[in-house]
């Protein structure tokens, strides 16, 4: 598998670096959403979250938690949205595991908008849908 953050892991393409270990790289996310918009990727391909081994999963997690909390100690962030998109439904655009780590300030921002809109739950049988969950974790 290849695609374009794989192609930045190889040094192919530049990107301005954040955090890099063995395992993890962090970059600027080029569209820059917000002011410190990261990306945090494990240099090891897999195509999104849900593919990604616990392991790697957890140290980029534990990355992206500290750049979280270094865009709130330096950069006047009020916030931050923790963001993983799994395939192109969920608006996935780079088939490679990856995490944005958005900053947020008080107004001025850029054009990052989350809506949840609820819907009616009537005709859902919420008990049985969590119980159908529950079973499948386990
Ligand atoms: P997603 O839509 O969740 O797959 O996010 C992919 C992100 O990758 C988008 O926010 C893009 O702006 C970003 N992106 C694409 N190409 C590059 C690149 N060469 N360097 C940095 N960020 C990139």
């Amino acid at each position: 598998m290849d695609d374009i953050f794989c192609r930045i892991i190889r040094g192919e393409i530049p990107s301005t670096k954040v955090y890099e270990d063995d395992d993890v790289l962090a970059f600027l996310d080029i569209s820059q959403t917000t002011r410190g918009h990261t990306l945090v990727i494990p240099k090891k391909h897999y195509d999104n979250f849900l593919s990604c081994p616990a392991e790697t999963m957890h140290k980029v997690f534990d990355v992206a938690q500290r750049i979280g909390q270094a865009e709130m100690a330096i950069l006047g962030a009020k916030g931050v949205n923790i963001l993983t998109n799994v395939n192109e439904v969920a608006g996935q655009s780079v088939m490679h595991f990856h995490v944005h780590v958005i900053p947020r300030y008080m107004g001025g921002e850029g054009g990052f908008q989350i809506t949840m809109k609820g819907q009616d739950t009537s005709g859902m049988d919420l008990p049985r849908l969590a119980a159908d969950l529950s079973k499948a974790i386990n």
